[in-house]
């Protein structure tokens, strides 16, 4: 998938009309010269548009209803170049359905000490125009990421990018259709959860649809399609199993599932074991292509994780590192290396693998079908993050846990799935206990390369709690903040 071309962003100057046309041509040939060097820097995930400077509450208007209108338009970053009255904006911002930055920075650098004049002074005076439109905002409750600083500086342009992901993650939450197969698992409750509210707060089109559709569509697909398919993976994956008929299931599954999914203009899909009405295995090797490809999935019909790993996944993309639908599965606690091993039956995506994937062919106890082919590898180490998205019947809360994934410390040769190992910050007791306090679900996503500067800016823009799990996570803290935070959300 290719998501970051579907997607522009606007650059939008303040101004007004109190300082002539010359220094409004000014403004206007400052900002494109921003741009310009915004997007040859090459640091942002997409092209930054300059599209106007406003210099009347109509002007402003217009540029915002330009900008709810536009598919393409994913977000608005605003800053004002010279003072730009607030009370012009207020009509405009009462309207803007789409993200937004206020990029708080000044066109030159340094105060020229020989050339400064009451008409430079004039011109470049973003320390006080910037500051009448953080008022407006603050007033009007309006959601905002800020970034500060010389708009060159490649910490501003990060911050820029990475804010730009989150509302390209915000587009792509609002778009998104899921597929499910079956129901959720019997008795589940974390997997469950309210599919009206999160279309109305997330934009999220979650339909279910019979597996014996999904079966018709496995026997329609060619050998001569299956053989194709299979030389790609042979590529991709090492090939280390005798049981070729196996793994042409799969690969049968995985074009019927991409074909199904594009039929109904859907990213992402979960099924369940339970209902594999029709279906020889259980989908593993097909899930976890899909999965690498950009499709979001979740197991035991959870639809929420699902869901999250497809806008995660939206949001990295072009980034280093991968993405995945994850369970905590089991600890080791080795005292002073205590470490979780994340897996699951099958489903784990390939794209957090370290070196090649093997395909391998192993019984499966759990759904009473045929022996399923399926990706094992170890994951890359690295810095990452866990998020879930919980429902807690009045509302959602997305949690996000700071862990470190290492090489797992043993080869594990009986283990026949993929295997994660990580460290959770500060430390497994704490971090598990913050998890479980705040009521993470057993299932996450796992990105090593989404940050959760990305997620926090994501739950903003959609409007929901976010809790975040670091190495500085204290329990009575986290404690208090979550009674508060319950209180607060009472009052939404
Ligand atoms: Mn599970």
């Amino acid at each position: 998938m290719n998501t970051f071309k579907e997607y522009e962003f606007w650059f939008v100057v303040g101004s007004q009309f109190l300082y002539g046309p010359e220094t409004l041509e000014q403004v206007a040939l400052h900002a494109q010269t921003m741009t310009d060097g915004l997007n040859k820097r090459g640091l942002l995930p997409t092209n930054v548009i300059y599209k106007s400077t406003v210099k009347t509450a109509d002007e402003i208007a217009q540029v915002i209803k330009d900008a709810n209108a536009s598919d393409r338009c994913a977000g608005l970053i605003v800053w004002m170049h010279t003072f730009s009255p607030s009370k012009m904006w207020i009509n405009g911002l009462a309207l803007l359905q789409k993200p937004y930055l206020h990029l708080h920075t000044q066109f030159n650098r340094m105060i020229p000490n020989e050339e400064i004049d009451m008409d430079f002074m004039n011109l470049n005076q973003s320390a006080h125009g910037d500051r009448e439109h953080g008022f407006i905002a603050a007033r009007m409750h309006q959601k905002r990421k800020i970034v500060v600083g010389y708009w060159e500086d490649d910490d501003v342009q990060r911050s820029i990018a990475s804010w730009m992901r989150s509302a390209v993650g915000a587009a792509e939450s609002r778009n998104l259709k899921l597929v499910r197969f079956g129901d959720n698992m019997r008795e589940v409750a974390v997997t469950e959860g309210d599919k009206v509210e999160a279309q109305i707060k997330l934009g999220w089109q979650v339909n279910t649809f019979p597996v014996s559709e999904l079966v018709k569509k496995i026997d329609s697909i060619s050998s001569e399609a299956v053989d194709k398919r299979l030389e790609e993976f042979k590529k991709l994956y090492t090939l280390n199993t005798a049981d070729k008929k196996s793994v042409r299931y799969q690969v049968q599954v995985e074009l019927a599932l991409r074909a199904f999914l594009e039929e109904k203009g859907a990213k992402a899909f979960s099924n369940t074991f339970e209902d594999l009405s029709g279906m020889k295995q259980l989908p593993g090797l097909a899930t976890q292509h899909l999965m690498g490809t950009g499709y979001g999935y979740g197991g035991e019909g959870d639809w929420k994780v699902s869901a999250m790993t497809r806008i995660v996944k939206a949001m990295s993309e072009g980034l280093e590192g991968g993405t995945s639908f994850m369970e905590d599965y089991t600890y080791h606690l080795e005292e002073g290396n205590e470490l979780v091993l994340g897996a699951h039956m099958l489903e784990v995506c390939p794209s957090l693998a370290s070196g090649k994937a093997k395909i391998e062919v192993h019984p499966l106890g759990i759904g009473g079908k045929e022996r399923p082919a399926r990706l094992v590898f170890e994951g890359a180490s690295g810095p990452a993050i866990l998020i879930s998205l919980i429902d807690l019947g009045t509302r959602f809360r997305l949690i996000v846990h700071d862990i470190e994934v290492v090489k797992p410390i043993m080869p594990m040769p009986n283990l026949p799935v993929a295997r994660i190992m990580w460290k959770p910050m500060p430390d497994l007791k704490t971090g598990a206990h913050a998890w479980i306090l705040a009521g993470g679900s057993h299932h996450s996503v796992l990105s090593t390369a989404a940050t959760a500067e990305m997620i926090e800016d994501w739950a903003e823009i959609m409007g929901i709690e976010f809790v975040h799990i670091t190495k500085d996570t204290e329990l009575e803290r986290l404690k208090t903040r979550l009674f508060l935070s319950d209180l607060v959300w009472r009052l939404q």
